[in-house]
């Protein structure tokens, strides 16, 4: 008879892992996928000064190690596999991962699930954006901020987040540019206006960015933008760029299982649970507002919480 786990929890990343700490300690052995970024989105970054009880901050990297190290003290069990597939028709629900020694692919079964498959930000896609990534170039003006003191930054992107991501930063950077490919923005009219009244932030209209500058120096020291109706390049001096022009949910291997919003996050009806009883969600594959990794790490804990309760009031059906 195949062994039939209590619960499988998809994603290591805070969500995850805080969700895997929770249930191994509630005695339900947990097994944990890591998927292909074991760890998380923290892993790209270099420090995090966020995160409550590290004063001094803490590496991305050490911090999720230090997550997976308390798992796995209270059991947690690890399979370093990306799901490929999942079948929550019925219980016990369904998980397959391929093997990496090529052999066919394996399927687990598991009574409850946890979803902490996380997001990916929307890139550029230019070699040069990879190179300063963590070293000028983020994806999140709360978590990155404050190392822009003084300095001058760009944000790319024309819809409500890039707005606000320049807002925030006009809080420390002398001088915000919001670069946008069109001449108009898509945020609401609020932000904009926003935007428009704030002395610090002015726009590069109808410019896309070619290449990040400075990677002979090893951080961000300006941007080669394309006029998108002459074609004219030129060189705009900059400390930083923001990206802000979208997150991708890692939600493939959900659709047709659980409904999906139009932007593809997973569907939460009353705190933690989806549309289906049993499979729960945390983190940000079903967040598109605080994407931080306390807020990851509390959905984690509410969806053990929440998943805990739920197995011990269905017993052993
Ligand atoms: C560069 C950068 C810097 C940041 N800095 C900060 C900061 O300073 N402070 C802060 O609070 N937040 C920061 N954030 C945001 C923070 O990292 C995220 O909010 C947080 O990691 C979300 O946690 P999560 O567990 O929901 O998802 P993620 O961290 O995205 O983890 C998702 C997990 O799911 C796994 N996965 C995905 N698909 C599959 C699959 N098919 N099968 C199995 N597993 C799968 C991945 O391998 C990964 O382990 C930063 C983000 C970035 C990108």
């Amino acid at each position: 008879m195949k062994d039939i786990h209590e619960v499988i929890i998809i994603g290591s990343g805070p969500a995850g892992l805080t969700a895997a700490i929770y249930t191994a300690r509630a005695g339900l052995t947990p097994l944990v996928f890591s998927g292909p970024t074991p760890g998380g989105q923290l892993t790209t970054t270099s420090l995090v000064e966020n995160f409550p009880g590290f004063p001094e901050g803490i590496t991305g990297p050490e911090l999720m190690d230090k997550m997976r190290e308390q798992a796995s003290r209270f059991d947690a069990r690890f399979e370093d596999l990306a799901v490929t597939a999942v079948d929550f028709s019925s219980r016990p629900f369904k998980v397959t991962a391929e093997l990496p020694t090529g052999d066919p692919p394996r399927t687990w079964e598991s009574k409850a699930i946890i979803i902490a498959t996380g997001a990916a930000t929307k890139k550029l896609g230019l070699p040069s954006e990879e190179a300063l990534w963590g070293r000028g170039v983020s994806a999140c003006a709360t978590c990155d901020g404050f190392f822009f003191r003084d300095k001058k930054v760009a944000v790319v992107g024309g819809g409500d987040t890039a707005m606000e991501e320049a807002l925030f930063l006009t809080k420390f950077a002398r001088q915000v540019t919001v670069v946008h490919r069109r001449d108009k923005l898509r945020a609401s009219q609020i932000l904009q206006q926003r935007a428009f009244n704030n002395s610090k932030i002015d726009f590069a209209w109808n410019s896309t960015i070619q290449k990040v500058l400075g990677e002979e120096e090893g951080r961000v020291t300006g941007l080669l933008l394309q006029d998108t109706i002459t074609g004219a390049l030129r060189e705009f001096s900059c400390d930083g760029l923001f990206l802000a022009i979208g997150h991708l949910p890692n939600t493939e291997i959900f659709k047709g299982q659980l409904p999906l919003t139009e932007d593809g996050y997973i569907i939460v009806h009353d705190r933690t649970k989806t549309a289906i009883p049993g499979v729960f969600v945390a983190g940000d594959v079903a967040d598109q507002h605080y994407r931080q990794a306390i807020t990851a790490a509390a959905t984690g804990c509410m969806a053990a919480m929440d998943c805990e309760k739920w197995l011990a009031s269905v017993g052993s059906n």
